[in-house]
């Protein structure tokens, strides 16, 4: 049976040699005869995996030799919400209000201190990113979110915060794109979207801003603690750490982020081109802060959803229903997603316009 053409959100596609290798070390990792998923997190094999998955971090987002460290943890990205609050919020912290995950972090930071929404776009149901807008001065930190995955906005610039940390959530684009990484204090990033399978939680943290706040950080939430350890502090999440290691080697061998980045702005331009085109199709979102990542549109007229969905489902095309919050379509279009993917996509979407 041919691979379906996935468009799910997150956890999503990942590359097939990545799926092919994994398998094999499920069973054998690498001709020791043991399983990746039976040997010690602290047997000199996993060390490695774990060193050069944290190396190759560093160097995809070209971060090496610039005071930061890369740690592997779990809870997911939900869990950085609050990290992040726990580890850097002494009095005031600032937030980029831009879609429901932005809010999330935002509720939780609110169990630390004073949180200053500084924009937000929820006014329009977060479809497009606020511009103008003044950082006030006297804030611990600054969050914002670069991809909003369930609106489809992407962030195409960052605020200028010299005088505090610039703190990212980067779940559903990192590895992406090629920014300046090096703006930027710490980014998370839950690995279920460009990197691997759910359960390791990338954190690229700049060593000199921990150890500002008074409060006691328990073990599990101390940043300074896992740099200490080598990411070590406890078990890691061995399977997760390990896929996402052979997906950035995937990316590394295949021209690294630049590369990609030029992959991912041909599958953006076809099917926003399309979308644009199409009279039966409308974008959700302002055009210019449109993601590179999640495509969101609507049918103009609602009742051809049944005929629409039919075609696609029937051309093999997986997880194209837009999130419950804002309904119609969202074509998530990850690193690993292929050119011909969209192309499929495109085609239903120009054949269905014919149909009519
Ligand atoms: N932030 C963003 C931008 C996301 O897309 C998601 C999940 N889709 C999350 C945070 C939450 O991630 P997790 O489920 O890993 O907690």
């Amino acid at each position: 049976m041919e691979r379906p053409h996935n468009f799910s959100a997150g956890p999503c596609i990942l590359p097939l040699e990545v799926f092919e290798k994994a398998s094999q070390s499920v069973i054998d990792l690498d001709g020791s005869g043991l399983s990746i998923l039976e040997i010690s997190h602290r047997s000199a094999a996993f060390v490695e995996i774990i060193e050069k998955a944290r190396a190759l971090a560093l160097e995809q987002l070209n971060l090496n030799n610039k005071g930061y460290k890369a740690l592997f943890m779990q809870g997911g990205a939900s869990m950085q919400f609050l990290m992040t609050a726990y580890n850097l919020l002494e009095k005031k912290a600032g937030y980029l209000d831009t879609g429901t995950w932005s809010a999330n972090a935002i509720k939780e930071a609110k169990n630390f201190g004073n949180v200053e929404v500084v924009a937000s776009s929820k006014d329009k149901n977060y479809n497009y990113i606020p511009k103008q807008y003044e950082v006030p001065t006297d804030l611990d930190y600054l969050h914002c979110t670069s991809n909003n995955t369930i609106f489809g906005t992407q962030m195409k610039s960052f605020p200028e915060t010299v005088k505090m940390p610039l703190v990212c959530d980067m779940s559903s684009d990192i590895f992406s794109r090629e920014i300046d990484y090096s703006q930027f204090d710490l980014i998370y990033a839950g690995a279920q979207k460009n990197m691997g399978p759910a359960g390791a939680t990338l954190v690229v943290v700049k060593e000199d801003i921990l150890g500002k706040v008074t409060r006691d950080i328990p073990s599990m939430m101390n940043y300074e603690l896992f740099i200490k350890r080598e990411s070590m502090f406890n078990t890691p999440p061995v399977f997760s750490v390990y896929v996402s290691m052979l997906t950035m080697e995937w990316l590394a061998r295949n021209g690294g982020v630049s590369a990609i980045e030029k992959k991912n702005q041909k599958k953006s331009e076809s099917i926003y081109s399309e979308i644009d085109r199409n009279p039966l199709f409308k974008g959700f979102t302002e055009k210019e802060d449109r993601s590179m990542m999640n495509a969101t549109f609507t049918l103009k007229d609602e009742k051809l959803a049944p005929r629409f969905d039919e075609l696609w489902q029937s051309a093999n095309i997986n997880g194209l229903n837009g999130h419950r919050s804002i309904g119609g379509y969202r074509a998530s279009m990850y690193n690993a997603l292929s050119i011909e993917s969209v192309e499929t996509l495109v085609d239903v979407m120009k054949h269905f316009e014919k149909t009519i």
